[in-house]
């Protein structure tokens, strides 16, 4: 990746994304240095460090504040910590030799390393250089990278190492609380001007986390440009490009090549399926609409499952076994991919875990579907993967689940597209006119800000209350 051309601001959010964030902002574990009064220290000190023998250390791994110093500052670990984490280093020394972030191992603009892994010798030894007045180790190789001498110097905050210490696991951003039916939506979904959307860190940040936790947002005030649409998209990222472009419209037209375009009711579904990354997010801005009909309908397919879970639990193994195939074969274009209509987290699938805690995409897309890719076409088992089919669209058609809206012009929906499908009821064409544009985003890019603007889940101390 070239990040040259971002501007710096970006940039050193990227260099976080690429450390953890104990590396930039160490843990606020609030040790005092240099207190007045009695501070021992009878911490086994292995090594003999400037920092610690001046530093009068609390000999408490808590934070602590003094009541009468003038002249103290915050030491940011406790000897304790610094002493974890230099053991850590000691013991894993191939580790923390390649997590090293300097300038020198890793390229400040770049942001990509300047050695391969496997380039470290396998008998390199970390010494210590000295701790710092933060609790911070700088560390001194012997037999290091092949072309490192002796300036190149690893410092390592016992915040990062204990982070890094643990198992490695993706940070999994994708959402599954709260789960909502149309009356929860209507009573907490989330709407936003566009001036305040695009203009405004704050507005932004709190439509990306209700996308981020429900699927479903609409930023309202959107003025009737073609633009409009990617404008709004690109707040986030990237738009995806796709054969319908970068942007496409959703009208009435003659010679449809796709069930949209034309009035009649158009089930839920989810789109492109057929292809191998499917878009995380859709969006749909609301140009013209005067037609007479044509309510837009979004469902959570999670709650869905959920509710089908408890309803039909002899049947959640089917439909998260049996790949169908989604089809696109038009126009000079053939896709196809085969997927379930439960997709899990976990391969073997379930593996003891409720569907809620497993589930991680649903798979719905009716109008696309070519055929089931049953393991055993028998008769008996496709009448039954029928059944267990009509049992979750009756579901999702359920008025309780079902979130109608008519689009307003100046509207435009966001939602996940692999979490909320999406219907619309059929229309008059001759009542009036209908014209929405429509564009999509990966799930790379909507994770990516999600991450640099720090929006978390439920828990997410600036927003969860709504
Ligand atoms: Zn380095």
């Amino acid at each position: 990746m070239n990040t040259r051309s971002i501007n710096p601001a970006i940039r050193v959010v990227i260099s976080s994304i690429n450390r953890p964030k104990g590396w930039q902002r160490p843990l606020q574990i609030g040790l005092l240095e240099g207190l007045k009064g009695s501070i021992g220290s009878n911490f086994p000190q292995p090594w003999h460090s400037k920092a610690f023998c001046t530093s009068r250390l609390l000999n408490s791994s808590a934070p602590q504040a003094s009541h009468s110093g003038r002249d103290f500052k915050i030491l940011r670990f406790t000897p304790r910590e610094t002493e974890d984490a230099w053991q850590n280093i000691q013991q894993n020394p191939l580790f923390f030799r390649d997590a090293c972030d300097c300038s020198q191992c890793v390229d400040e603009s770049s942001r990509q390393r300047n050695y391969a892994f496997f380039n470290i010798p396998g008998h390199i030894t970390p010494t210590l250089s000295h701790t710092d007045d933060e609790g911070n180790i700088h560390v001194k190789w012997t037999n290091d990278v092949p072309g490192f001498d002796d300036t190149h110097v690893s410092k390592f905050s016992p915040s990062f190492v204990k982070e890094r210490s643990r198992p490695f696991a993706v940070r999994d951003k994708s959402s599954s609380e709260p789960r909502w039916d149309a009356a929860t939506f209507a009573h907490k979904g989330c709407w936003t001007r566009f001036e305040d959307f695009m203009n405004q860190e704050e507005p932004l940040r709190r439509l990306l986390w209700h996308l981020h936790m429900d699927g479903l947002v609409f930023v309202t005030n959107v003025p009737p440009e073609a633009s409009s649409v990617s404008d709004i998209g690109e707040r986030i990222g990237p738009l995806k490009n796709t054969f319908y472009g970068l942007t496409w419209d959703v009208k009435s037209v003659p010679q449809a090549k796709n069930v949209a375009y034309t009035s009649k009711y158009l089930g839920f579904h989810m789109d492109l399926l057929y292809v191998k990354d499917p878009p995380c997010l859709q969006l749909l801005h609301c140009i013209t609409n005067t037609c007479t009909g044509g309510e837009s309908r979004f469902v959570d397919t999670f709650k869905a499952a959920s509710i089908y879970a408890k309803r039909y639990p002899h049947f959640v193994d089917l439909l998260s076994r049996t790949n169908l195939c989604y089809e696109y074969d038009n126009d000079g274009y053939y896709y196809e991919q085969a997927r379930p209509i439960f997709w899990h987290r976990n391969v073997p699938q379930l593996g003891g875990k409720s569907l809620d805690e497993s589930l991680r995409w649903v798979n719905w897309s009716p109008e696309f579907l070519d055929t089931p890719a049953y393991p055993n076409p028998n008769r008996a088992l496709i009448a039954q993967f029928r059944e267990a089919a009509k049992a979750f669209a009756d579901i999702l058609e359920s008025e309780e689940l079902v979130y109608q809206v008519k689009m307003d012009p100046g509207t435009c929906v966001i939602f996940q597209n692999r979490r909320v499908a999406h219907a619309r009821n059929a229309f008059d064409m001759n009542s009036g006119e209908r014209w929405l544009r429509g564009a999509y985003l990966d799930e790379d890019v909507f994770r990516s800000k999600l991450r640099v603007l720090g929006v978390e889940g439920p828990q997410d101390p600036k927003l969860s209350s709504r």
